[in-house]
């Protein structure tokens, strides 16, 4: 007989560890409360419109490519990937538009138009950088975080200084251009934590950027999504949707027994949870949680997001697939995410007009438009403030790209903290997990190991090795990793 796993939540680490378990031999039922498989990668499909409603950025195709292989594939038997030129562009105000190109060479030319003498310094900075990646690809994120000896290696050994500075300032001592200052600190915003609280070590985001480049997969994030669910399905992974899970069970030896779904009671050998880890330790009664309310509430957690999902009835012009408006200031929005929690006066915001490169996305004619306000998790959240901050960001989008956008508007549709709580029981509303900072790294981070109850493990963006797709895929590995170790 198969043992049997029953995983909670089809997230990008569900899908991972599905797949990977079903190819040691297990039983895997995959349990998602919401319609659709992907987690927060959603799609939403509307008048002939297609928008990824989470991830948008396709970084670090290695890691991608590596899970495939692990399967025998390749990301080519799923999917289209092209490598995208600008990877993106910076808006630092009207007519001061940096685009950020597909080859080092290009970068450091923009560089040093920008400041004299910059392109020197970028070199040094993205040969640490990529060695920093390296290391990180080969000696760190694939270790499960059991305990600190893990980052103790030889190479690691060599860069322990790169854990005692912030991103912040190494790319304040090298760079004078602000603006060049803001597009070095972009990367790590991926880690949820503000680069002044970002070791330098994590500067391995740059190389990710420049050196590895951003691309898209056609039709969009959710391709992986696809792609992902036919490789499990191949490895006869079943998917259970509408399925909410309300409780864990655990019996009198401390031992997960199951779940209950929609009121039903369902057996496994183990159960493993990929949903928000706070929301899934509320699964247990409280005497079985490792983690109390306290230890939550303390710890740093990504951003939020007011989104916006705009059908526009016109081509746009002067925007790219992805475009950053950073014409506002970077610290004073930093400090009302992370220091201070209230909705920013002037945000910083993203931009991702898909249809700018991949046509299928909108119909002829006209573009899809997604736009991301970071915000503090946990704010009100008011179909009044929506509204709001809509027109602000419009109103920014037409003078800074000089176009009328806001009259042509087909329709709209916004996401935000109420929503991250609603669809994704995501504590606090977060977008994107709990951030890497230097105390919230590799062993310090919830473990993908119930510490309390046996045959119970998690995995996801709350634990290691952190917040985004890649991250995601790889959390899936190692925990079905130790599953497999484990003697059931
Ligand atoms: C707006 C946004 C933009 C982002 N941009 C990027 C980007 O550009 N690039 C990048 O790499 N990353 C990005 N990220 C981060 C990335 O999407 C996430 O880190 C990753 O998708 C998280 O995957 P996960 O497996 O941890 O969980 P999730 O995607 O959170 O999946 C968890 C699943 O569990 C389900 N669930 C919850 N409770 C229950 C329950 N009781 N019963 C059953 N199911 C339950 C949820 O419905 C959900 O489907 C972004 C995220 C957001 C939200």
């Amino acid at each position: 007989m198969k043992k049997k796993i029953v995983i909670i939540g089809s997230g990008f680490s569900s899908l991972s560890a599905a797949s990977y378990l079903a190819k040691k031999g297990f039983d895997v039922h995959v349990f998602e409360k919401n319609d659709t498989l992907g987690g927060r990668a959603r799609q939403l499909k509307k008048d002939g419109f297609t928008f990824d409603m989470g991830p948008s950025w396709y970084w670090m195709p290695d890691v991608f490519e590596s899970f495939y292989n692990d399967f025998g594939k390749s990301t080519k038997d799923f999917y289209t990937l092209n490598r995208l030129d600008p990877g993106y562009q910076v808006v630092f105000g009207e007519n001061e538009i940096i685009p950020i190109g597909d080859s080092l060479e290009k970068i450091y030319t923009i560089f040093e138009k920008e400041e004299a003498g910059s392109s020197q310094k970028l070199k040094k900075f993205i040969t640490s950088a990529k060695d920093n990646y390296e290391i990180a690809i080969k000696d760190l994120v694939y270790r499960p975080g059991l305990s600190p000896l893990e980052l103790i290696t030889p190479t690691t050994i060599k860069k322990v200084n790169y854990f005692l500075s912030n991103i912040k300032r190494d790319v304040y001592k090298d760079f004078k251009s602000p603006k060049l200052r803001q597009i070095l600190q972009f990367p790590v915003l991926f880690l949820g934590a503000k680069p002044s609280n970002t070791p330098s070590f994590y500067n391995f985001m740059n190389f990710a950027d420049f050196g590895l480049g951003t691309w898209h997969p056609e039709n969009g994030m959710y391709s992986i999504v696809e792609a992902m669910v036919s490789l499990a399905k191949s490895l006869s992974v079943t998917f259970h949707t509408n399925s909410a899970i309300d409780k864990i069970n655990v019996d009198n030896t401390g031992t997960a027994t199951g779940i209950q779904v929609n009121g039903k009671q369902v057996q496994a050998d183990v159960v493993l949870s990929g949903a928000d880890y706070h929301h899934s330790e509320t699964l247990l009664e409280p005497e079985h949680r490792a983690y109390s309310e306290a230890y939550w509430d303390k710890k740093i957690f990504a951003p939020s997001s007011l989104l916006f999902y705009i059908g526009l009835d016109k081509k746009v012009k002067n925007l790219a697939h992805h475009t950053l408006f950073f014409d506002v200031d970077f610290d004073e929005h930093a400090r009302v995410i992370y220091d201070q929690p209230e909705w920013p006066e002037n945000p910083l915001f993203y931009a991702n007009f898909p249809s700018v490169s991949d046509p299928k996305m909108a119909p002829e004619g006209k573009d899809a438009c997604f736009l991301l306000i970071p915000i503090a998790p946990g704010i009100e959240d008011t179909p009044e403030i929506r509204e709001k901050y809509l027109n602000i960001v419009m109103d920014r989008l037409e003078k800074l790209t000089q176009q009328s956008l806001k009259k042509e508007m087909l329709f709209c549709e916004s996401f935000c903290v109420n929503d991250f709580i609603e669809e994704y029981n995501s504590y606090k509303g977060n977008a994107y997990g709990l951030a890497n900072t230097l105390l919230q790294t590799a062993f310090l981070r919830p473990k993908l190991k119930s510490k309390k109850v046996k045959n119970l493990y998690f995995t996801g963006q709350l634990t290691v090795p952190g917040p985004g797709v890649p991250p995601a895929l790889i959390s899936g590995k190692l925990v079905s990793e130790l599953i497999s170790e484990a003697n059931l």
